[in-house]
C-alpha cells in the first residue's frame, strides 16, 4: 500500500512523479514539494552526473568510494571514464576541437572546504580532471590556463598526447565545408559530465570536465572551469553544475545562484527551475536565444537532487544505495 510515508521516501530519492509532470511547463506544485523539505536523513552516498556519460562515471565513483576513497578521489576517477571514451564527443579523448581543428578542454573540482582547482584552455592531456585536482592540491592557486597550465601539468607527471580522434576530424572537416559557427546544442556537440557527490559523511563535493562546445572559436573557455558558473557548491547548503551554452551560465553565475536560492530555503528542483527563468528572460532578446540551450543538477544537504533545463532533452545519472545506478529526464520548460 502507498502511504505517506512512501510518498516521502520516493520523494526524498527524487522519483517522485517523474512520468506524471514530465510534460508540464510549470511542473511542481506546491503540495508535492513540502515532503521534501521534510527529509532531513538522506540516504548516502548520493552521485549525480549530467547526461548519459554520467552512469559509467557514476558507477566508477561509487565504486572507489566503496572503497574507502575520498570523495575527490573517486569523482575523479569516474570523470576519466568519460574523458578516456573516444565516442564521447563533448570531454576528453574524441571530445570535438574548436573551429581550428583543435581540442581545448577545461576542468574543475571542489570539495567539502571550498577548496578548489581548475584548468582551462588545455591541450594534448587526457585527464584534465586530474590536472584540475593537482592545481587544487599542489598549487597556491585556484585556475591555471593554457601554456602555463600544460607547464605545470607536464611537471606533474602527466604525458602529452594526440586527443583528435579520426571520427572528430572528419566531423570538424564536414563542418569545415560550411564553416558556419552555429553552437547547436545537442548530444553529438556539447554535453559536459558534471558530477555532485554527497559521501557517507554527508559531504559534499562536486567537478566538471568538457572539451566545451564544438567548433567554438580558439581561445574560448566555457563556465565549465568557472567556479560560480559551470560548478559550485557551499557544504552547508548543497551543490550544483551547469551543462548547455556556456556563455549563458557565466553571464548569470548560475551554478552559485542555483546554490544560494537553496540557502534561502528553495528545493534543488526549485532553484534550478528559477536560475533556467532567469537565463531564460535576460536571454528573450539576445542573439544567443535561437540556440540557448542550458541545464543544471543540484543536490541539496538533505539528499534531495533535481535537473531542470530549458529545453527537453536534458537527464541526468543518479546512484544511491536503494535504486542504483539510473538516468533521471529532467524537467524542463520548453518541449521541443
Ligand atoms: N557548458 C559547456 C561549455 O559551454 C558545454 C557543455 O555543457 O557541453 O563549454
Amino acid at each position: 500500500m502507498s502511504n505517506r510515508r512512501d510518498f516521502i521516501k520516493n520523494a526524498a530519492l527524487g522519483t517522485l512523479g517523474f512520468s506524471t509532470i514530465l510534460s508540464c511547463e510549470n511542473l511542481v506544485k506546491e503540495e508535492e514539494l513540502a515532503p521534501y523539505h521534510a527529509i532531513k536523513t538522506p540516504k548516502k552516498p548520493l552521485i549525480i552526473s549530467t547526461w548519459n556519460h554520467g552512469l559509467p562515471a557514476n558507477e566508477e565513483t561509487w565504486k572507489q568510494l566503496k572503497n574507502g576513497k575520498s570523495a575527490i578521489d573517486a569523482m575523479e576517477a569516474g570523470m576519466r571514464i568519460p574523458e578516456a571514451d573516444p565516442k564521447v564527443r563533448s570531454v576528453g579523448y574524441g571530445g570535438y576541437p574548436d573551429r581550428e581543428g583543435k581540442v581545448t578542454l577545461d576542468a574543475c573540482i571542489m570539495d567539502h572546504n571550498s577548496n578548489c582547482g581548475s584548468v582551462s584552455y588545455l591541450q594534448g592531456i587526457k585527464h584534465p580532471i586530474s590536472v584540475a585536482k593537482k592545481v587544487m592540491q599542489n598549487t597556491p592557486h585556484v585556475m591555471l590556463s593554457g601554456q602555463g597550465a600544460l607547464q605545470f601539468t607536464l611537471s606533474e607527471g602527466f604525458k602529452e598526447e594526440n586527443l583528435l580522434t579520426a571520427e572528430a576530424e572528419t566531423d570538424w572537416k564536414k563542418w569545415m565545408e560550411e564553416s558556419k559557427y552555429k553552437p547547436v546544442i545537442n548530444m553529438e556537440n556539447h554535453d559536459t559530465i558534471s558530477m555532485l557527490v554527497i559521501d557517507e559523511n554527508g559531504n559534499i563535493s562536486g567537478s566538471c570536465t568538457t572539451s566545451g562546445a564544438a567548433w567554438k572559436m580558439h581561445g574560448r573557455v566555457g563556465d565549465s572551469p568557472i567556479i560560480g558558473a559551470g560548478l559550485f557548491l557551499d557544504n552547508e547548503v548543497g551543490a550544483a553544475a551547469a551543462t548547455g551554452l556556456g556563455e549563458a551560465v557565466i553571464r548569470t553565475a548560475g551554478s552559485a545562484m542555483v546554490v544560494e536560492l537553496m540557502r534561502q530555503g528553495k528545493s534543488p528542483l526549485e532553484a534550478c527551475k528559477e536560475i533556467v527563468e532567469r537565463i531564460f528572460t535576460k536571454h528573450k532578446n539576445h542573439k544567443d536565444m535561437e540556440y540557448l540551450q542550458v541545464g543544471f543538477i543540484a543536490i541539496n544537504k538533505n539528499g534531495e537532487h533535481a535537473g531542470y533545463s530549458l529545453r527537453s532533452g536534458f537527464n541526468y545519472a543518479v546512484a544511491d544505495a536503494e535504486y542504483g545506478n539510473r538516468m533521471e529526464d529532467a524537467k524542463f520548460k520548453i518541449a521541443e
